[in-house]
């Protein structure tokens, strides 16, 4: 090789430009350059005060936010205690434990519920991958973001902190499937309601159950199950 080849680089075109006389002089207080100018600008700070919810910036529609385990329109849960969501996630941040439904418990379509139901929020990265795993949208993420506590076992959420109160017009759990009803009914989306059935058994086991009077009975979904 010709010693052209090895000829070191111009050192002008990697080195500082040096500074004149003034330069050097302003050299100390130059970094207070950008501090003087950002003074007067407006500040960009959001407030964050938990004690003033009206100053809290309200995140994105679709904020991954804190978990919810969601339940039908009967008040039936839709986790089925798969497990797919604790497979998924690359935190190892949940932890599931099925039990068998039992004609008189009956907690969720089909033959399986959710018993324990947990996600340690110390682990957990928001990163989707367990609501996108579950296949009866049972879980899902809300905009909720306030997850901070003071120790390690609050953090560690339970399936009734999870677990979505029941709306208005649902019946509480346990209680039979919706009468001429599979589980494939529930998937499809296809319960709007509980039924007059499901309202009698619930009524029968549980007088006081303070659901009975507000359930709003539906017969949409036992017309469709028969079709
Ligand atoms: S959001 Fe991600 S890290 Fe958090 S529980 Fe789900 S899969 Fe795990
Ligand atoms: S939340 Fe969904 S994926 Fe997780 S155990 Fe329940 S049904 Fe299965």
């Amino acid at each position: 090789m010709s010693e052209k080849e090895f000829a070191q680089p111009d050192e002008s075109l990697y080195s500082p430009n040096k500074k004149g006389p003034l330069g050097r002089a302003f050299a100390p207080v130059a970094g207070f350059g950008v501090t003087f100018s950002t003074l007067f600008r407006p500040a960009v700070t959001e407030q964050y005060l938990p004690h003033k919810p009206e100053q809290k910036t309200p995140p994105r529609p679709r904020y991954h936010g804190m978990h919810r385990l969601n339940r039908y329109a009967d008040g039936l849960e839709k986790c089925i205690g798969c497990e797919l969501c604790a497979w998924a996630c690359p935190a190892d941040a949940i932890y599931v434990e099925a039990a068998s439904n039992h004609p008189g418990e009956q907690y969720s379509p089909g033959e399986r519920y959710g018993r324990v139901y947990q996600i340690n929020y110390l682990r957990c990265i928001f990163c989707s991958y367990c609501i996108q795993a579950c296949p009866t949208r049972a879980l899902t993420m809300s905009t909720e973001y306030e997850v901070a506590d003071q120790t390690r076992e609050s953090l560690i959420y339970e399936k009734q902190d999870l677990l979505v109160p029941l709306a208005q017009g649902m019946l509480s759990t346990p209680h039979p499937m919706a009468e001429g009803t599979t589980d494939a009914n529930y998937y499809r989306g296809e319960i709007t309601g509980p039924t007059q059935d499901q309202v009698d058994w619930v009524k029968q086991v549980r007088p006081d159950d303070p659901t009975v009077s507000s359930a709003q009975v539906s017969t949409v979904a036992t017309k469709e199950a028969q079709n």
